[in-house]
C-alpha cells in the first residue's frame, strides 16, 4: 500500500492490526466475521478481508495490489534498510523494477541523484543489492528440510522408485541451501518427471536437466531444486560421493588413496563400509567438511555429538512481558510438557522500546510472578533472566543492583548495527567483560539471506569471552545460527561454552532449537560443552557461584 501511495492513515491501520493479529492466539479460520471484527485494531472491511482469505485464499486489496506490482519490486522491497517509500521513488523515477537494473543505476552513479538519496545512500543501496544478488535461489536450513520431506514423501508413492535421500548441502545440515539436492534410485524416471512436470508448484528446468538429473524452482520459494539419478545398486555410493565436500572426497588417506579412489574400486551396502575400507571410524554426514574431521579420524578422537536428548533445558526465550506471543505461564508450561527441567526467560530490556522491553518496575513484576510459578511447576524451574542491550559504549542498560536480580544476563546488540569493525568489536568486548553478562547473545546480529550482520573481530571476542567465563550462544533461530559453526570450533578449542538458544517468541519457537543443534554437530560440539545440557541443579549452581563472583568484582 505504501508503495502505490495508498494514504498512511490507512496504512497504519493496517499494520496496527496486523501487530494485533500476530499476537492473537486463537485460529482466525475458525471464527466469523463477527468475532474477527471483535480483535483489537480489525474494523469491519479488514474482517471482511481476512473471511475471505479463509474462503478464498487472497482478497480483493492484495489480488489489486499484486495485479499492479511487477515481481522485481517486491524483491526490492526486501532489501535490507530500505523501505518502500524508497523503492517508490526508484521505480516512478528511473523505471526500475529489477535488481539486476538497480545494480546497474547504482555503478552509473544514477541512484546519488535521486532526492533523499546521496552518495552514502547509493554507496549502502549497491551493497545491499549485491548481497541480496549473490544468496538469489537460497533458501535457509528449516526451509530446505520442509520442502525436501515434502517431496521424498510424494516421490515415495511414486512407482519404480527403489531408494531416497536428501543429500549434498543439506544432508551436511548446512545453514543455507542451494540447490536442494535429493539422490533418487529409480527404475522408471519418465514417472519421477512427469511427476515433476505436473506439479503447479514446480518450474521444470528443461535446458539443465538431463538423463542424470531433474532440476526444477520451486516457486513459494524460488528455491532450486535438483533430483540426482541412480540406481538401486550404486545408491550407497552416489550417496556417499554427492553428500561429502570436494575436500572430504579428495583428501589423500592411507597409500595415496582417497574416498573419490575407495568409491571407484566397489560398490558398497552401507557408509560405515566405506570408512572401514578406509581404516576410520563412521563420520557423521554433518562433518564431512574436509575441515577437521579427517584429523579427528586418524587419531580416532571424533567428539560424541550432541544430541537433542542431552538438552536439558532452554534458555534465551521471550514471552508477552516484552514481544513474545505467549504469556510467561504458557511459556514454562509447555517448556515442560515438552521435558526439559527449566526455562530461562529473558525479554528485552528497558532499551528496546521497541519491542516493549522491560523498565525495572516490570522486572519486578515479573520476578513475583516467576516465583508464584516455580512454586506451582516444581520440581521444573524458570530462571529470572533478560536480554540485556549492549549500549553504544558496550555498557548493558541497567545498573548493578538490577542487574544483580537475574540469576543470568543474555547481552546482545540490537541498535544501532551500521558499524565498522574496531567499534562492533569494542563494544562488545566491553559487554563481555561486564561481570553480569554470563551469554552473549546473537554475536553479529546476521540474518542469513537477508542482513550481513557487524563485522567483528572473532577471534578476539571469543578469546574474550573465554578469559571472562563468557558463555556464547547459538541462536537457534533459523534465520540468525550464530555464532556460526565455523567459529563454533574456534570457541570450543578455548575452552568456551556454547549454549544452544532458539530466542523463543512463541512456544512453538522452542522446536528451533534442533537447527542450533546442528550448527553445533557442525562444529563437533558435545554435551559436554553445551551449557543448557548442564542438569537443573548444576546450572543452579553455576549461576549461583557466577553471581558471587561478579559481585566481588565490582
Ligand atoms: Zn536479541
Ligand atoms: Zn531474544
Amino acid at each position: 500500500m505504501e508503495l502505490h501511495g495508498e494514504n498512511d492513515f490507512k496504512v497504519r491501520s493496517y499494520q496496527s492490526a496486523v501487530n494485533s493479529l500476530e499476537r492473537h492466539h486463537k485460529s482466525l479460520a475458525l471464527m466469523d466475521i463477527d468475532e474477527l471484527q471483535k480483535i483489537e485494531g480489525v474494523g469491519k472491511s479488514l474482517a471482511q478481508s481476512i473471511y475471505q482469505i479463509n474462503e478464498q485464499g487472497s482478497f480483493e486489496l492484495f489480488d489489486d495490489l499484486s495485479d499492479k506490482t511487477p515481481e522485481g519490486i517486491l524483491e526490492m522491497m526486501q532489501l535490507s534498510g530500505f523501505g518502500p517509500k524508497k523503492i517508490k521513488l526508484i521505480w516512478e523515477k528511473l523505471d526500475i523494477d529489477k535488481l539486476e537494473d538497480l545494480l546497474i543505476a547504482c555503478k552509473e552513479n544514477k541512484i546519488a541523484a535521486l532526492k533523499g538519496f546521496g552518495d552514502k545512500t547509493q554507496v549502502k543501496l549497491q551493497e545491499a543489492v549485491e548481497f541480496k544478488l549473490s544468496w538469489r535461489g537460497y533458501i535457509h536450513y528449516r526451509e530446505a528440510l520442509q520442502l525436501a520431506e515434502s517431496i521424498i514423501d510424494e516421490l515415495k508413492t511414486i512407482e519404480g522408485l527403489t531408494d531416497v535421500s536428501l543429500t549434498s548441502d543439506a544432508r551436511r545440515k548446512m545453514e543455507v541451501i542451494k540447490p536442494l539436492e535429493i539422490l533418487v534410485a529409480t527404475e522408471n524416471k519418465a514417472k519421477i518427471i512427469q511427476f515433476v512436470a505436473k506439479n503447479e508448484e514446480f518450474i521444470l528446468d528443461k535446458k539443465n536437466s538431463g538423463p542424470l538429473s531433474l532440476k526444477f524452482t520451486y516457486k513459494p520459494l524460488k528455491a532450486e531444486v535438483n533430483l540426482i539419478f541412480t540406481k538401486k545398486e550404486h545408491f550407497v555410493n552416489d550417496l556417499f560421493k554427492t553428500t561429502a565436500h570436494p575436500k572430504h572426497l579428495n583428501v589423500e588417506l592411507e597409500k595415496g588413496k582417497s574416498f573419490n579412489d575407495i568409491l571407484k574400486e566397489k560398490q558398497f551396502s552401507s557408509e560405515k563400509e566405506i570408512y572401514q575400507e578406509a581404516g576410520f571410524p563412521f563420520i557423521e554426514p554433518e562433518l564431512r567438511e574436509g575441515l577437521w574431521e579427517l584429523d579427528w579420524a586418524k587419531e580416532n578422537t571424533i567428539p560424541e555429538l550432541v544430541e537433542m536428548s542431552d538438552l536439558k533445558g532452554i534458555l534465551h526465550n521471550h514471552s508477552t512481558y516484552s514481544d513474545g506471543k505467549n504469556s510467561l505461564e504458557e511459556m514454562a508450561q509447555y517448556c515442560k510438557e515438552l521435558g526439559y527441567e527449566y526455562l530461562g526467560i529473558s525479554d528485552h530490556s528497558k532499551t528496546a522500546s521497541y519491542a516493549n522491553g522491560l523498565q525495572e518496575f516490570r522486572i519486578k513484576k515479573q520476578h513475583e510472578e516467576i516465583d508464584e510459578l516455580n512454586k506451582k511447576l516444581a520440581p521444573f524451574k524458570i530462571f529470572k533472566g533478560i536480554e540485556s542491550d549492549i549500549l553504544n559504549d558496550g555498557s548493558l542498560d541497567y545498573a548493578n543492583d538490577v542487574l544483580e536480580s537475574f540469576d543470568f544476563v543474555v547481552s546482545s546488540i540490537h541498535s544501532p548495527l551500521n558499524m565498522d569493525e574496531k567499534t562492533a568489536t569494542n563494544r562488545l568486548l566491553n559487554a563481555i567483560a561486564n561481570p553480569f553478562t554470563t551469554i552473549l547473545g546473537h554475536p553479529t546480529g546476521r540474518l542469513l539471506l537477508q542482513r550481513k550482520g557487524y563485522p567483528i573481530n572473532h577471534k578476539a571476542v571469543i578469546d574474550a569471552c573465554a578469559e571472562y567465563g563468557v558463555v556464547i550462544e547459538i541462536n537457534a533461530h533459523p534465520w540468525r545460527l550464530d555464532l556460526d559453526w565455523r567459529y563454533v570450533r574456534y570457541a570450543l578449542d578455548q575452552g568456551v561454552q556454547i549454549s544452544i538458544n532458539p530466542d523463543a517468541h512463541e512456544t512453538n519457537g522452542y522446536h528451533d532449537m534442533y537447527y542450533g543443534l546442528c550448527v553445533g554437530r557442525k562444529a563437533g560440539l558435545t554435551a559436554k560443552e553445551t551449557f543448557n545440557a548442564k542438569s537443573l541443579e548444576e546450572l543452579s549452581q553455576y549461576f549461583r557461584d557466577r553471581k558471587k563472583s561478579a559481585l566481588s568484582k565490582i
